[in-house]
C-alpha cells in the first residue's frame, strides 16, 4: 500500500459492514445481536466506527452453555487434528493481516509501524501453540519400587479469556490459542474500547473449520458481561490481561465458583543505566521502549533510572529526541506515536502530567495535547523525580516516562524494587558480576540485560507482585489451561496394612 489515502479507503471497505450490521457477538457458532449496543468510536477523530452488541450475563450464560456443550468433543479430538486446524487459523490470519491491522489502527490508534506487524505475531502465536499441541497431554513416569506412577495432563474445561485494549489482536491470540491447543473451549470478553479485531479472529476461527461452540465471543462491559463470566459456574477458569484493581475483583467474583485464574496486570517497569553502558544502545532501548505502542504497553520501561554521573547528558540527549518523535495519523506510515485510545484514557494520562508538574518534577519535553479533535498527546518527559511521587510509582500507560537518579548500584536496586509492580525490568551494564547480581535482586518476571523487549516464545511471560499471577509461554500455558492427573500402578505385591483383621 502506498498512501494514506489508500489505506483509508481500504479501511472505509472494511468497516462498512460493521457500520450497517453492527458487531455482533457470536455464540455456539451464531451471529448474535445486541438487544442494547454501545459505541465504539476512533480516537483518531472521534468518529463512530459502529454500534458493538452490548453482551449481557444472559448472552455469557448462552456462550458458556455453548462452550461446555463443545468441550467434550474438541478435548477429545487427536492433537495432530488440533494442531492442523490452529495452523489453518494461522493462514488466514496471514491473509487477512492488512484487514487486521488497518481496523486496529483506527480503533485503538496504534501506528501502522507497528501494528501491520501485529497480525504477523497473532499468526506466530497460533503456529508455536500448534504445534506443541500433540504433546500437551505428556507427562512424567516417577517410578517407585512399588508403584508405577504416570502424569498425564486433560483440559480443564469450558474457559473465560478477558482481554485489554492495549494491542488487542496479538494479545487476544496469545490467549486464545493456547487454551484451544490445550483442549478448552473458550469465552472470550474483549475490551470494550477495542471490540473490532476480536470479531475479525472469531470469525477467521470458525471460518478454518473450528467447531461451533468451540470459542465463543460476547463483548460488553467489564461490570456486565466480564464480571458474569468471571462468576458462572461451567467456566473453569479465567485468563485474565488487565490492571491490577480489576484482577483483584475478578478473583473476589471468581471466589464462590472456586476459579483458577492467571492475571497478567500493570507494570511500572524500571530501566537502568549504569554510567558503564552503552549509551547510545540504551538511550535507543529506553526510547523505544516506553514511547512505542503510544506507551500502552505492560512492559513498558515507563521508569528510568539513571546514574547520576551521567545522568544530566544523558537527559539532554532523550529530551532532544523525544521532541523528534512524530505523533501523527496511525495509518501514516511516518508515524511513531498514534492517538491515545479514549478520552477517558487521555484525562488519565493529562492528569499525570498535572500531578508529576505539582509534585515538583521537571517537565523536560512533552505534557500538552496537540490538536482539539482525537486524543494526541506530545511524548512526554519528566526529571528530577523522588520516588515517592505518584509518576515514580503508578501506571500511567502512556508515552509518559519518569526519570530518577541513582548514585550506586545499592540505591538503584532499592529504587527498581520500591513499587507494588514487578512485570519487566531492563538493566544496561557492561559489568558483567553486577548484571548478574543485580538481576538475581530485581523483582519482576522478566528482565532483559542490555536489551530492549525481545519475545520468545517458549519463554515464560508474567510478572510478579501486584503484577500477576502464573506464566504464559511454553509449557507455562498448559499448566494453567489443563489439570495434571497422577495414576499410581501397583508393580507388585507390595505389603498392605491389615487393619480390623
Ligand atoms: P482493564 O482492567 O480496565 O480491562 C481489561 C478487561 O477487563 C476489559 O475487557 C474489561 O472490560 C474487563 N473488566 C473490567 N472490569 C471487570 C470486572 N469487574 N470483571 C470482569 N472483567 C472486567 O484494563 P485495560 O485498561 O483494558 O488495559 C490496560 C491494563 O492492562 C494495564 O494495566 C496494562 O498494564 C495491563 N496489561 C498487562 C499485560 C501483561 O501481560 N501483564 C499485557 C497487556 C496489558
Amino acid at each position: 500500500m502506498t498512501s494514506l489515502q489508500e489505506r483509508l479507503g481500504k479501511l472505509d471497505g472494511h468497516l462498512r459492514r460493521f457500520r450497517q450490521d453492527g458487531v455482533l457477538n457470536l455464540i455456539g457458532g451464531q451471529d448474535v445481536a445486541g438487544v442494547e449496543w454501545f459505541e465504539t468510536r476512533s480516537p483518531v477523530d472521534e468518529s463512530l466506527i459502529a454500534p458493538v452488541a452490548l453482551g449481557t450475563p444472559a448472552d455469557i450464560d448462552a456462550a458458556a452453555k455453548a462452550a461446555k456443550a463443545a468441550f467434550p468433543a474438541w478435548a477429545a479430538m487427536p492433537g495432530d487434528q488440533r494442531k492442523a486446524l490452529l495452523h489453518r487459523i494461522a493462514d488466514l490470519i496471514e491473509d487477512r493481516a492488512e484487514e487486521i491491522a488497518l481496523c486496529e489502527c483506527w480503533d485503538t490508534g496504534q501506528a501502522w509501524r507497528f501494528m501491520s506487524k501485529a497480525a504477523l505475531r497473532g499468526a506466530e502465536n497460533f503456529r508455536y501453540f500448534a504445534d506443541l499441541a500433540p504433546g500437551a497431554r505428556d507427562g512424567q513416569s516417577l517410578p517407585t519400587p512399588t508403584h508405577w506412577n504416570v502424569t498425564t495432563r486433560h483440559p480443564i474445561g469450558p474457559v473465560g479469556i478477558i482481554t485489554p485494549w492495549n494491542t488487542p489482536f496479538m494479545l487476544s491470540t496469545w490467549k486464545i490459542a493456547p487454551a484451544l491447543a490445550a483442549g478448552c473451549t473458550v469465552v472470550h470478553k474483549p475490551a470494550e474500547f477495542s471490540p473490532l479485531t476480536a470479531r475479525l479472529l472469531a470469525e477467521i476461527c470458525h471460518e478454518a473449520g473450528l467447531p461451533p461452540g468451540v470459542l465463543n465471543l460476547v463483548n460488553g462491559m467489564g461490570e456486565g458481561a466480564g464480571r458474569a463470566l468471571t462468576e458462572h459456574p461451567d467456566i473453569k477458569a479465567i485468563a485474565f490481561v488487565g490492571e491490577s484493581r480489576t484482577g483483584s475483583m475478578i478473583m473476589k467474583q471468581g471466589a464462590d465458583t472456586l476459579k483458577r485464574v492467571h492475571f497478567e496486570l500493570g507494570g511500572k517497569n524500571p530501566v537502568i543505566v549504569f554510567d558503564d553502558a552503552d549509551l547510545d544502545r540504551a538511550l535507543d532501548a529506553v526510547i523505544f521502549m516506553i514511547y512505542s505502542l503510544n506507551g500502552e504497553r505492560c512492559t513498558s520501561s515507563s521508569r528510568l533510572l539513571v546514574q547520576a554521573s551521567i545522568a544530566e547528558t544523558f537527559h539532554a540527549k532523550l529530551a532532544d529526541r523525544v521532541n523528534r518523535l512524530k505523533v501523527g495519523h496511525p495509518l501514516d506510515t511516518n508515524t511513531e506515536i498514534g492517538p491515545l485510545i479514549h478520552q477517558t484514557h487521555f484525562d488519565k494520562v493529562a492528569g499525570y502530567v498535572e500531578k508529576g508538574r505539582a509534585d515538583g518534577a521537571t517537565l523536560a519535553a512533552g505534557g500538552q495535547r496537540i490538536g482539539d479533535k482525537g486524543w494526541f498527546i506530545q511524548p512526554t518527559l519528566f526529571t528530577d523525580a523522588r520516588p515517592d511521587m505518584r509518576i515514580a510509582q503508578e501506571e500511567v500507560f502512556g508515552p509518559f516516562l519518569t526519570s530518577l537518579t541513582f548514585r550506586d548500584e545499592a540505591e538503584a536496586l532499592a529504587l527498581a524494587n520500591g513499587t507494588a509492580y514487578g512485570l519487566a525490568g531492563y538493566l544496561w551494564t557492561n559489568d558483567l558480576t553486577r548484571a548478574l547480581r543485580f538481576s538475581e535482586g530485581l523483582e519482576a518476571g522478566m528482565i532483559w540485560v542490555n536489551s530492549e523487549n525481545v519475545r520468545h516464545l517458549p519463554t515464560p511471560f508474567g510478572g510478579t507482585k501486584a503484577s500477576g499471577i502464573g506464566r504464559d509461554g511454553g509449557d507455562w500455558s498448559f499448566d494453567f489451561y489443563m489439570e495434571t492427573k497422577n495414576t499410581a500402578f501397583a508393580t507388585g505385591t507390595h505389603k498392605i496394612q491389615r487393619i480390623g483383621a
